[in-house]
């Protein structure tokens, strides 16, 4: 039988690393971030350690979305926030540290001065109607 892979989000889970919960079921939970980038920047976090968005099956993937609507409305309600980024590192290629599915919940303000550092791309003539066709779901 294989082991069963360890995480940071294991071992919170398990109450041998210390965190801050605000929610759990029998398919996630949320913690506050510890470094966060707004203060009361969430994480929901699948209670399977999947590695990526790819591996975790869709019952938990639509679960752990709706989780983070939830997360998104507390927030809004107790820290009066004006909006939040709901988002997802996907592998390490997009920055993924712990690898084990979660989606951050982000606070945000208006004019909080906080912003993601991505450059951005530009497209050849006619070269984005061209990758839209190999997009394309059918
Ligand atoms: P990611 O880069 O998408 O994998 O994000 C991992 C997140 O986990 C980062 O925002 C970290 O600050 C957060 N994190 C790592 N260790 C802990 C911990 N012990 N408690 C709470 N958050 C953590």
């Amino acid at each position: 039988m294989t082991e069963k892979k360890e995480t940071v989000f294991t071992k919170i889970d398990r109450g041998i690393i210390p965190s801050v919960k605000l929610y759990e079921d029998s398919k996630c939970f949320v913690i506050m971030d510890i470094n966060p980038i707004v203060k009361g920047h969430s994480l929901v976090i699948s209670k399977e350690p999947y590695s990526n968005l790819t591996e975790a099956p869709e019952d938990v993937v639509k679960h752990m979305i709706l989780v983070a609507r939830k997360i998104d409305a507390r927030l809004r309600e107790v820290l009066k926030c004006d909006g939040t980024n709901v988002m997802i590192n996907n592998d390490p290629a997009s920055g993924q540290e712990v690898p084990h599915l979660h989606i951050h919940v982000i606070p945000r303000y208006e004019k909080d001065g906080r912003k993601f550092g991505f450059a951005h791309d530009v497209y050849a003539d006619g070269e984005m109607v061209e990758l839209g066709r190999r997009l394309e779901i059918k």
